[in-house]
């Protein structure tokens, strides 16, 4: 065979081998994506940005806030296991009033801004925003976000990569390691993320209600994606993901319900 049909069928089929192989499902919404990042290069990169975030950020020891996440984190990190087999969980409440955010990473990193809990009113409010930041990892939208800004390939960025591998759904106020662009997932994602958190926090134990009610109070403040947000073309308007909420409500009511009686 000549040569050149010989190279021609060996790069079309080491093309096809990179596909097949970085090809992998989302979670509960089962779509199909491609995925060029392997899972230890990102859980490396996440580990060493959440700990300079650490350095950077005051932490709080403000018992309530502590003993909220970690209740929070023990039902929600069982429930993601199989979703994130290599995650070393860690959440952390950093000390940063006003800052209404949250955040995750993959590698199970998960960062919380005190300021949160001016809005969320109880665990399962709580249980909501973190289920929502890790249903972006788990569905790996963060890896996609990391594939497209090439990190990889520049090999530099480090100091900005904070912007690029966290999930932060809504922030109000900008962390001094993180810039307002963060927020600007696209509406597809958005939706996914609210799909497949309402099920992780439904079948941890958490009532799927308040990630209604979580929503209606970022509705009211212009947190989910109002009108006056300038990306407000691509980004899910509150209204639309609270509609949407709504119609998985049915399901994750019955999960909810499953899982209570695992619990007691
Ligand atoms: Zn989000």
């Amino acid at each position: 065979m000549d040569l050149k049909i010989l190279m021609r069928i060996a790069a079309i089929v080491s093309l096809l081998s990179i596909l097949l192989t970085s090809c992998s499902t989302v979670p509960v919404t089962g779509r199909r994506q491609i995925n060029l990042m392997s899972d230890t290069e990102v859980v490396k990169m996440t580990k060493a940005e959440f700990e300079r975030m650490k350095r950077q950020m005051p932490i709080s020891r403000d018992p309530r806030m502590n003993e909220w996440l970690t209740d929070v984190s023990e039902h929600i990190s069982q429930q993601v296991f199989w979703d994130m087999p290599l995650a070393e969980w860690e959440f952390v409440v950093f000390d940063m009033p006003g800052q209404i955010n949250a955040f995750a990473m993959p590698g199970g990193k998960v960062g919380v801004f005190s300021g949160l809990f001016d809005m969320v009113e109880t665990q399962d409010e709580l249980a909501s925003v973190i289920a929502h930041e890790i249903a972006h990892v788990t569905a790996r939208h963060t890896h996609e976000r990391m594939s497209q800004a090439g990190i990889l390939k520049a090999g530099s960025g480090i100091a900005s990569l904070g912007t690029t591998i966290a999930t932060g759904g809504m922030i109000y106020g900008a962390a001094p390691s993180m810039s307002g662009q963060l927020a600007a997932w696209d509406r597809a994602k958005e939706s996914e993320a609210d799909r497949i958190g309402i099920m992780y926090m439904a079948n941890a134990g958490f009532d799927p209600q308040a990630a209604i009610t979580v929503m209606e109070k970022m509705a009211a403040m212009d947190l989910g994606g109002g009108s006056s947000r300038p990306y407000n073309s691509t980004h899910p308007s509150s209204e639309e993901r609270l509609d949407s909420l709504h119609s998985y409500l049915e399901e994750a009511n019955a999960a909810y319900e499953k899982a209570k009686e695992l619990r007691f």
